[in-house]
């Protein structure tokens, strides 16, 4: 088996690559020819942490695996660990013998960047100018970099709860050579694309925040209980996701299903609309939102793109197993 260590994926991984492993699996997700397994995910009752398990077996791309972590939101303060910490085992799809074991951090964060970021090159209007963020956490300025790649995007416009947070995101704008301005919710209504990242349990923002036209990624919530916005923007826009079963159970959806406001047949895998079988946006005025909720085969495929380059680069460590 090869072990590629946390320590060496920012010389292996690029956002290219990432990108392109996450479009490619929403696509066989969306075609049948892979799919999640349901998700285990845990408080274990100790220091505040989540846990769990995410897998999946992708017949077109052949990964087969699971990442195993969650969040630990003292990390940071405590021991100068990032919250989220995680690690996936890929096993060889013939045999069911382990292949691989990949260091899971910045994988996370570049996977989860590149879902928003395929959301956007799919969903968004091709003339859209002013970048939105909810949100300036760990994750945030992942998806901002990534987002910002996708389009001519000529400012972006920021909120968080504590605006001193705004500053890493104002970074990454200035390194992309885009202006940043820090705004009210009530200012998000500037925006044609909006990604909101943050981990709260009771909505943030709504319709009111959101213009026509706009496309929102909504990327927070991936856990049963969590809402970033109301049931009243689910309702009026056309929501796609990564996985149906997941948008509705503990993706942003879930509550505007439970509630009985949206219908589960009202909801696309953003897949649909990269194989050509959904039309995505078809008007100017629509808004489009995605319900990024963090599929296990994202990791997969991400961790197989990452072990093909590290045996090439000789950066991977090979263990008899
Ligand atoms: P973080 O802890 O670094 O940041 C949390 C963010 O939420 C901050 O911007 C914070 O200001 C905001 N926030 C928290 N409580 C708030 C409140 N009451 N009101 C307003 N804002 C509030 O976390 P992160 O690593 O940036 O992750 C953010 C969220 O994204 C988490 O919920 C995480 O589980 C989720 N996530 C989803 C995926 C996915 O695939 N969809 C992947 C990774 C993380």
């Amino acid at each position: 088996m090869f072990i590629v260590p946390e320590a060496a994926i920012a010389d292996i991984l690029t956002r290219t690559d990432a990108f392109t492993a996450v479009e490619q699996v929403f696509a066989a997700l969306s075609a049948g020819s892979a799919h999640n397994f349901p998700v285990i995910r845990e408080a274990i009752g100790h220091e505040d942490a989540l846990y769990g398990f995410k897998g999946g077996f992708d017949g077109k791309g052949m990964s087969l695996g699971l990442k195993a972590g969650g969040y630990w939101p003292h990390n940071l303060q405590r021991r100068g660990l990032i919250n989220h910490q995680s690690t996936v085992f890929l096993f060889d799809p013939n045999t069911g013998k382990v292949a691989a074991m990949v260091g899971g951090n910045l994988l996370t964060a570049l996977r989860t960047a590149a879902a928003s970021a395929v959301s956007i090159k799919h969903l968004a209007r091709k003339d859209a100018k002013v970048m939105g963020m909810i949100g300036a956490g760990h994750q945030a300025k992942f998806q901002l970099r990534a987002a910002l790649e996708t389009h001519s995007f000529k400012k972006v416009i920021g909120w968080n709860r504590t605006p001193a947070a705004l500053l890493g995101l104002a970074e990454v704008a200035m390194q992309a050579g885009v202006p940043f301005e820090a705004v009210s919710l009530d200012g998000m209504t500037e925006a044609d694309v909006v990604i909101s990242i943050t981990s709260v349990f009771s909505p943030i923002f709504g319709a009111a925040h959101i213009s026509p036209g706009t496309h929102v990624a909504c990327m927070g919530t991936d856990t049963i209980g969590k809402q970033e916005c109301g049931t009243d923007l689910i309702t009026k826009a056309t929501v796609f996701t990564d996985e149906i079963g997941q948008s509705i159970t503990l993706g942003e959806a879930q509550h505007a299903i439970k509630a009985g406001l949206k219908a589960r047949d009202a909801i696309t895998e953003l897949g649909a609309v990269i194989n050509g079988a959904h039309a995505g946006r078809t008007s100017d005025d629509e808004i489009t939102l995605f319900d990024g909720t963090g599929v296990g085969l994202q990791d997969l495929a991400v961790a197989a793109s990452i072990v093909e380059r590290a045996v090439e680069k000789g950066a991977a460590i090979e263990v008899d197993f």
